[in-house]
């Protein structure tokens, strides 16, 4: 028989949240930078929505998802937490892009004209604009989501002429790496371009990069948000 855990051993959600918030502030101080300077996006994908509120009742706000439906759901079931700020991030599908205008805060995973001009004319009019990241795709060959590099102007230059959205940054889900050097390198592509992005833009306040596997990497080249799942959440299934 396999024991039961007690509550004296669990680690709880609470519990990983501010090692999570502990790590961050680490990273920022070995990079010199604020702390606040570096949002935590809770990644609650596949999770279910009792562990989104163990994580609200700890001061969390900004919860991400990948996957529509899933995410339209818990975003149903916990509609009288108000305050909760909901970031998609996984790739999307032309077919599902008014559910995600409708619903979301943010959308970090725009990498074409095509989603964002549905998005724009998908998105309610009684609600604010919608938050828009680009998606990059750096030093990823086999990944299907993400611009490229040179294509960034192109896809800014339409979003920001969008009325119903607004352009706040960049995405990057670099190739994985166990090697700090090599997630560096990555990362600081990324943030050459977003710098040049925010001369051009001054809204343009967003570089959302870094994951439980990198947070000291993505912090040290500037990123502004990481997104973080399995050290908050545990592994998913
Ligand atoms: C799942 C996911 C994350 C979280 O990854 P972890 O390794 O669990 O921290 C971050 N960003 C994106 C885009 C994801 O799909």
């Amino acid at each position: 028989m396999t024991p039961q855990l007690t509550d004296k051993y669990m680690v709880t959600i609470a519990e990983r949240l501010t090692s999570a918030y502990a790590r961050i502030a680490d990273a920022a101080k070995i990079a010199q930078r604020n702390t606040n300077e570096v949002t935590l996006l809770a990644v609650s994908k596949t999770k279910p929505s009792e562990d989104v509120i163990a994580a609200y009742e700890h001061g969390q706000r900004e919860f991400g998802e990948s996957y529509v439906q899933e995410a339209i759901d818990k975003i149903a079931q916990l509609q009288s937490y108000s305050d909760i700020i909901w970031h998609f991030i996984g790739p999307i599908q032309s077919n599902k892009s008014a559910l995600v205008a409708a619903n979301f805060d943010w959308v970090q995973s725009v990498d074409r004209i095509k989603i964002a001009k549905r998005l724009d004319s998908q998105r309610p009019d009684d609600k604010q604009p919608l938050n828009i990241l680009i998606q990059v795709n750096i030093s990823n060959e086999e990944a299907k989501s993400g611009c490229h590099r040179d294509e960034i102007d192109e896809l800014a230059d339409f979003i920001n002429q969008c009325e119903h959205l607004t352009l706040r940054g960049l995405m990057a889900i670099p190739a994985k790496s166990n090697d700090l050097d090599t997630q560096i390198q990555s990362f600081e592509q990324l943030q050459t371009c977003f710098d040049k992005l925010k001369t051009q833009y001054p809204q343009v306040d967003t570089l959302s990069m870094g994951m439980s596997n990198d947070v000291e990497a993505a912090i040290s080249a500037g990123s502004t948000m990481v997104r973080i799942g399995t050290d908050i959440f545990g592994t998913r299934t």
